[in-house]
C-alpha cells in the first residue's frame, strides 16, 4: 500500500518538485491538495487525477480528518504559516511533514512537536538531504572521522533572490532573509559533518548593497560556530549572489560537496579522489524514506524529526542575536 499525501500550499516547491517526485515514489502517492486558489484546484485535479473529495481550501482543511485516503499532510506554505497548519493536521489525526525552516521561533516548533505527540502522530521536517547519497557519504566521512577529526568547515548557501515583493522578503512571513531560507542548510551542513551541536556562535551582517530591495530582511550574513571537539565552522548566506558548498578540513585530509545543498546533481571530492555515487530525485527519496518508516510502524530517525527542526530554528535565532548584539553567544551545545 502507498500512503496518501496531501500537499498544503501549491507554490513553487509543491508544483515544481514535490508533485512530480510523487509520480515516482514507491511508498506514497499524491492523494490530495489544500489550496486557496480554485483555479489551481481545477488544474491539479485534472493533471494528477485527484478526486474532488480530496481537495480542500484553508477553511475546509480540518475536514481532512474524515478522509481515509489521506495519511500524511505535507505543509509547504510560507514559514510563518507552518505552525498553524502542522497543528491542525495533527489534530485531524494525520502524520505531518513540514517544510524547512520548521518555524520562525523555537516556541512555535515546540508547540508543533507537542501537538503531534498529543495526537500520537509523527512529525518530519523537509530535510531531503538526509536521504541523499552524497550527503549521507559526507556525514559518514565526518562522523566516522575517516580523514581524522574535522578541524574546520566552510558551509555556505546563497542565491540571488528574484521578485522583491515575494513573502521571502517580508520579515513577518519569512522570519528573516537568506539565513531562514537557505542558511539553514549551511547550519545543517556543519552540524551533520561534525555530528556535534555548536557551543557558541558569532555572526555579522554584511552592509546592504541594495538597501531599497532589502528593507525588511538581511541581504548577506556570516557566522561562525565552535563545536565541543574544537572544530570550528565559517558560513555565508546571501540573497544577492550564489554560493553553495560544504567543505571539511580534517587532520589527515579533506572532503567537500560543491554544489552541496541544491536539488542536484551534487558533486563530491575528497583528498583521495572524487566521490562517485548515484544521483537521485531528492524529494522522492525523502518522501519515500519517511513513508516507508511510517508504513513499517517505525519511529522516524531523530535527524529528520521536529526535534531536529527545533534545534536548527534555535540556532538560526542565536545567529541573529549574535549579529544584532555583536557578541559571542554561548549555546547549550
Ligand atoms: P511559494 O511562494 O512558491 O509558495 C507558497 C504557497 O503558499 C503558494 O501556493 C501561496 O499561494 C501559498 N500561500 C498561502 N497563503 C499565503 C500567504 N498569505 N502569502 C503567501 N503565500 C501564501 O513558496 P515555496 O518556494 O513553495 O516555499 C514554501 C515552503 O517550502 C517554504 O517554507 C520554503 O522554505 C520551503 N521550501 C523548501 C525547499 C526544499 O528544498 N526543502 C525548497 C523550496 C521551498
Amino acid at each position: 500500500r502507498k500512503l496518501g499525501i496531501a500537499l498544503v500550499g501549491l507554490g513553487y516547491y509543491s508544483s515544481g518538485r514535490l508533485a512530480p517526485a510523487l509520480q515516482e515514489t514507491q511508498y506514497c502517492r499524491l492523494a490530495g491538495i489544500v489550496t486557496g486558489t480554485p483555479a489551481k484546484a481545477d488544474e491539479w485535479m485534472k493533471k494528477y487525477n485527484i478526486p474532488k473529495e480530496n481537495v480542500y481550501d484553508y477553511k475546509t482543511f480540518d475536514r481532512i480528518a474524515d478522509n481515509k485516503d489521506i495519511d500524511v499532510v505535507y505543509v509547504v506554505l510560507p514559514n510563518s504559516m507552518h505552525e498553524e497548519f502542522v497543528i491542525r493536521a495533527a489534530q485531524a489525526g494525520k502524520h505531518v511533514i513540514c517544510e524547512k525552516p520548521m518555524a520562525i521561533f523555537p516556541k512555535a516548533c515546540q508547540n508543533m512537536i507537542d501537538a503531534c505527540k498529543k495526537a500520537n502522530k509523527q512529525l518530519a521536517v523537509g530535510y531531503r538531504l538526509h536521504y541523499e547519497p552524497f550527503t549521507k557519504e559526507v556525514i559518514r566521512l565526518g562522523q566516522e572521522k575517516v580523514f581524522g577529526p574535522v578541524k574546520f568547515i566552510e558551509s555556505s548557501d546563497g542565491f540571488r533572490v528574484g521578485d522583491p515583493k515575494q513573502w521571502r522578503m517580508k520579515k513577518a512571513m519569512a522570519g528573516g532573509g537568506p539565513l531562514m531560507d537557505v542558511g539553514i542548510y549551511a547550519v545543517q551542513g556543519s552540524r551533520y559533518v561534525t555530528g556535534e551541536e555548536p557551543i557558541s556562535v558569532t555572526a555579522q551582517f554584511s552592509p546592504k548593497t541594495e538597501p531599497q530591495k532589502f528593507t525588511e530582511v538581511e541581504e548577506t550574513m556570516f557566522w561562525q560556530f565552535q563545536f565541543p571537539s574544537g572544530a570550528v565552522s565559517n558560513s555565508t548566506t546571501s540573497y544577492t549572489a550564489g554560493i553553495e558548498r560544504l567543505r571539511a578540513s580534517c587532520e589527515k585530509g579533506w572532503f567537500e560537496l560543491s554544489p552541496a545543498f541544491g536539488y542536484g546533481p551534487l558533486k563530491g571530492m575528497t583528498s583521495k579522489g572524487p566521490i562517485e555515487l548515484p544521483h537521485v530525485n531528492h524529494q522522492a527519496v525523502h518522501m519515500d524514506g519517511i513513508c516507508k518508516d511510517l508504513l513499517d510502524g517505525k519511529t522516524l530517525p531523530n535527524h529528520v524529526t521536529g526535534e531536529e527542526g527545533l534545534k536548527d530554528v534555535t540556532l538560526l535565532q542565536a545567529i541573529y542575536q549574535a549579529a544584532e548584539t555583536g557578541r559571542k553567544i554561548t549555546l547549550k551545545g
